[in-house]
């Protein structure tokens, strides 16, 4: 149980190139921490460093107050839980979980108190004699999973623990993980995904890595509804954020966005004192689009060129002549709405959002 804390953390492989450039950030006891991010942004990297298996260029890791980056990884009082499991073929579901407290020389007796609580709180109690092979992936999961809880580590590190499972067993074994969490609660989680719903449903906070740095790091409802640039209003929410380019103006209080010469809304949007008029991107979450009935009522107007019906929502495609890309939106049930229907688009001021040209978000 403990806290983590990297400062100015480098990776550089052999090749020269820097795959992580200054990575800052502090993680408390307790925490279940989500590194996200699009593949190659990092993330495994950063999570082997924390583990020991990958040595850290520059910068400084600690745990629990103490500084590790020489400590080798058993030393470190952490454990992890790999994608492919990395179970022993030839060993039970007992013994797999029972390994390395065996090896450590804890008694018979601890062992068993352990293995068997682990199995108790992940619903393996029944599997216990049997071989890996004679499970399914979402118990293997569990099983690689048990192995790390006997250990009592101060940190659990999970890379990827659920792209080897299919869709279902995907949902059963992450709300499984989120349970694990309820029921350990003063242990601290890190846990990588490219995924941004497992990060959404199961980070205290997300952090969310592009390029080896960091974009941004907060609770998953933070980074939804206040994304701190264009990357993260992106990739966080699907069908991700409409983002299109726009022409702040400030007169007096008032601060307007004119997607074209057309269009204008007026927004609550507080931009740097003093500016007149400036370039900046505005955002809209395809959620937040509702169609209404008259031009008047909206403020985008446009040629529906492709619809997709889910089911509990549809999505429109809307080409909208002041905007250069295609706008989505997203609306709830089904519609009568057909491709080369002319729509128009409302939203709440709240909903909006707006970046400056570094694609720094503004302060609502
Ligand atoms: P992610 O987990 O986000 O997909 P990784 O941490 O695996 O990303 O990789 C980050 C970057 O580092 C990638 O560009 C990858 O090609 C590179 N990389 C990873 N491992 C090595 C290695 N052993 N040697 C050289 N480059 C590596």
């Amino acid at each position: 149980m403990a806290d983590v804390k990297l400062t100015h953390v480098k990776k550089i492989y052999s090749n020269q190139v820097e795959v992580l450039k200054d990575i800052n950030l502090d993680i408390k006891q307790g925490e279940f921490i989500v590194f996200v991010g699009p593949s190659g942004c990092g993330k495994s990297t950063l999570l082997r460093m924390i583990s020991g298996l990958e040595e850290i260029t520059s910068g400084t890791l600690e745990i629990d107050g103490q500084v590790v980056n020489d400590i080798p990884p058993a030393l470190r009082g952490i454990a992890m839980v790999f994608q492919s499991y990395a179970l022993y073929p030839h060993m039970s579901v007992y013994d797999n979980m029972a390994f390395s407290l065996q090896i450590a020389k804890v008694s018979k007796e601890e062992v068993d108190l352990q293995v068997r609580k682990a199995a108790d709180l992940l619903q393996l109690t029944d599997y216990l004699d049997r071989l890996p092979k004679a499970l399914s992936g979402g118990q293997r999961q569990r099983v690689a999973i048990g192995r790390a809880i006997v250990r009592r580590p101060k940190v659990f590190l999970f890379d990827e623990p659920l792209s080897n499972l299919d869709a279902a067993l995907r949902v059963a074994t992450r709300m499984e993980i989120a349970n694990l969490k309820e029921s350990m609660p003063d242990s601290t989680m890190i846990y990588v995904t490219h995924d941004q719903v497992e990060a959404m449903t199961l980070a205290d906070r997300i952090v969310l890595l592009s390029g080896g740095n960091i974009e941004q790091v907060g609770a998953p409802l933070d980074l939804y509804e206040h994304p701190a640039n264009v990357f993260v209003a992106k990739f966080i929410g699907s069908p991700a954020m409409n983002v299109v380019p726009c022409k702040i103006e400030k007169a007096g209080e008032q601060t307007s966005v004119s997607l074209s010469s057309s269009t204008i809304v007026n927004t609550p949007i507080v931009t740097d004192a003093g500016e007149q008029s400036k370039q900046a991107f505005f955002g809209i979450r395809p959620e937040d689009l509702v169609v209404v009935d008259s031009e008047e009522q909206g403020f985008l107007s446009g040629k529906v060129s492709f619809v997709e019906s889910l089911g509990e929502a549809t999505l429109l495609y809307v080409q909208v002549p002041s905007c250069d890309e295609m706008v989505i939106a997203k609306q709830a049930g089904t519609l009568a709405i057909k491709r080369g229907d002319s729509v128009h688009l409302s939203t709440l001021p709240e909903k909006m959002h707006l970046f400056d040209n570094n694609e720094l978000s503004y302060r609502r």
